[in-house]
Order: C-alpha cells, then sequence, then structure tokens
C-alpha cells in the first residue's frame, strides 16, 4: 500500500473522493486552486492542506478536474516524485492522455485515465465506477486505492481508452436525456399526468437512468440542483463526437444529440445542472416538465 497520497482538485466529485483517503492512508493530502477548499477539507476530514509542490511529492496524485487541458496547465508547473503514479479522474480528451502520459514518463512517473462515473452521490458514497486506461501492471498496483472510492474498478485497454469510455457514456446519458425530454413533453401535450406515465415506464422498457433518477429527482421536482454542470456534459459529447469522426464513422444520432447538448449549453443560466439542458425543449414546446 502507499503511504501518502495526494488529491487535486476538490470540486463536486474531489471533495467528496478524497473524503474517504484518510480512513485508509496515513498522510492524505490536498491541494486545490481555490485553496480555503482544501483548508475545509483538512479541517472536516483530517486531510493535510498543502502546496501542488507539495502535493505532488506523494507516492500516488490523484486529479479531478474539469478538462484535459487543466491538467496539462498544472503539470507545466510542478515537478513530480520519480516512482509515484498519477491517477487522472478528469474526464479528458482520449488523445491528450498518451501525451500526458509521456510527460509524465519523463520525471519517471506512471499515468492512469481513470474517469469516474456515479454522479456526486457515488463520490459521496465510494460507489463510483473507474474506467482505466494505461499500463495494465501501474492498473493493479492503483486498483486497491481505487476501491476505497468506487464500486466497479474496470481495466479498459491502453492509454486513452479510459477517456473513451467515459466520453461514449455520457453521450449515452446526453442520448437519454434528450430523448425523455421529448418523449415526455410529447405525453404532456396529450394531456397524459407524468408521475403516472413515469410509473409505468420504470417498470417498463423504456426506462433508463434518465427515467429513474433524473427525471424525478432534478426535472419533475423542478429543483436542478447543480451537481453536474451542463458545460461539463457539452464537453463530454463534443468529446465523444472527436472519437466518431476520428474512427471514420457516421453517428447520426449522436451528431445530433451534441448539438441538442450544446445549444442548450449556450442558451442555458449560468450554473445550470446538466438537467437543465431540458429546458430548451420546454422553450420550443411552450410545455413544462413537471
Ligand atoms: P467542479 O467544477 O465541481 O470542480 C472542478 C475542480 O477543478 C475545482 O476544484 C476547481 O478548482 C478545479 N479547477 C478548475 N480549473 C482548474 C485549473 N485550471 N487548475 C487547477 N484547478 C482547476 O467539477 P466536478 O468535480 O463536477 O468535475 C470534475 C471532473 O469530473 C470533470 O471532468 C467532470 O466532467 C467529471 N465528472 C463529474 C461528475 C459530476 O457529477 N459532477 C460525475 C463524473 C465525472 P476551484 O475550486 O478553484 O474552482
Amino acid at each position: 500500500m502507499f503511504d501518502s497520497v495526494a488529491f487535486i482538485g476538490l470540486g463536486a466529485m474531489g471533495y467528496r473522493m478524497a473524503a474517504h483517503l484518510p480512513a485508509h492512508i496515513a498522510n492524505v493530502m490536498v491541494w486545490n486552486r481555490t485553496f480555503e477548499k482544501a483548508q475545509q477539507h483538512a479541517i472536516e476530514y483530517g486531510t493535510q492542506a498543502v502546496s501542488l509542490q507539495d502535493a505532488v511529492q506523494a507516492d500516488v496524485i490523484i486529479s479531478c478536474l474539469p478538462t484535459s487541458e487543466d491538467v496539462q496547465k498544472l503539470l507545466d508547473q510542478i515537478q513530480p516524485k520519480a516512482g509515484s503514479i498519477w491517477i487522472d479522474c478528469t474526464s479528458g480528451e482520449p488523445d491528450q492522455a498518451k501525451p500526458i502520459a509521456a510527460r509524465l514518463a519523463a520525471h519517471q512517473v506512471q499515468y492512469l485515465d481513470a474517469p469516474v462515473s456515479g454522479q456526486t452521490i457515488g463520490a459521496q458514497n465510494a460507489t463510483l465506477t473507474f474506467m482505466v486506461g494505461g499500463d495494465h501492471t501501474t492498473f493493479l498496483q492503483a486498483q486497491p486505492l481505487l476501491q476505497h472510492m468506487g464500486q466497479l474498478i474496470q481495466y479498459v485497454g491502453e492509454s486513452g481508452a479510459g477517456f473513451a469510455v467515459k466520453a461514449i457514456n455520457n453521450m449515452l446519458l446526453a442520448v437519454n436525456l434528450c430523448a425523455v425530454a421529448e418523449g415526455f413533453t410529447t405525453l404532456k401535450a396529450h394531456g397524459v399526468s407524468l408521475p403516472d406515465a413515469l410509473k409505468c415506464i420504470n417498470a417498463s422498457s423504456g426506462k433508463s437512468m434518465v427515467t429513474e433518477t433524473v427525471l424525478p429527482q432534478r426535472i419533475l421536482n423542478r429543483e436542478f440542483p447543480l451537481t453536474f454542470a451542463l458545460p461539463l456534459l457539452a464537453k463530454d459529447t463534443g468529446i465523444a463526437m472527436k472519437l466518431v469522426h476520428q474512427a471514420k464513422l457516421a453517428a447520426p444520432v449522436l451528431a445530433q444529440t451534441q448539438m441538442m447538448i450544446q445549444a442548450a449549453h449556450l442558451t442555458a443560466q449560468p450554473d445550470s445542472d446538466f438537467s437543465a439542458a431540458v429546458k430548451m425543449y420546454e422553450q420550443w414546446s411552450k410545455i413544462t416538465l413537471e
């Protein structure tokens, strides 16, 4: 096991993920750009708020930032410890994984792309899914640590494969979200009670994570709690379409969904949750999903 672990990026996900580590690791360091969050984390969970330079001296560094570009910018500023492992839980760009791995390899640091799924509730309950790309031996070393934060820790292939699986996963979430918005506005236009329709669909073949949790817990109750920002979903659908284009495939449903999510993101209020993408359909149809 590792003596020291550092967590970089205490956002909606990272703050909760890092909270599980002190129960298992003697020295858990945290760093966040807005440093007060790291200090608050130390008070709440017994971690140590440290400078970025100190954080990258840990045996394992875990990052959870919005984009691969943010990770690259961070690498410009640091000298990580030789022999360490960098586990990047950012939902990043598959074609940036190898360049990042090469930059870190120059410091004798192994890099795994290890994005997560399961939302903030999964981060809080340590039930996340980790989809991991990179060197398999390094994955086996990192796996016990990731088990403190997740339920399924799955190796998916070479560097960048984790990011690719995550992008397609979130594209599928977006497809569902758009389809559910269209389907339920149609039902309401026909005078059907949405809670009654939802009960039927959640006991039928049309159900999905969107109908089971997003629609009842975020949309129909009009709460749209900000836990996964709409710009992050727009980023993920963009990454997925890049993968489609790189493979020279046609994916009309995914392409249409990416345009819908992009339009919803560009027209949404600042600080919108991903579920607020349905408001675009509501404006078009003049039908509110409640
Ligand atoms: P948040 O926006 O809540 O947090 C982002 C974190 O990154 C903050 O700690 C922020 O610091 C830090 N940060 C942003 N830009 C920089 C930078 N340039 N340099 C250093 N630190 C930076 O994001 P989430 O936690 O929601 O998401 C993190 C990643 O996880 C994303 O890639 C997202 O797509 C993915 N994800 C999110 C899920 C969710 O439900 N929220 C679920 C699964 C994956 P500061 O506090 O200073 O702003």
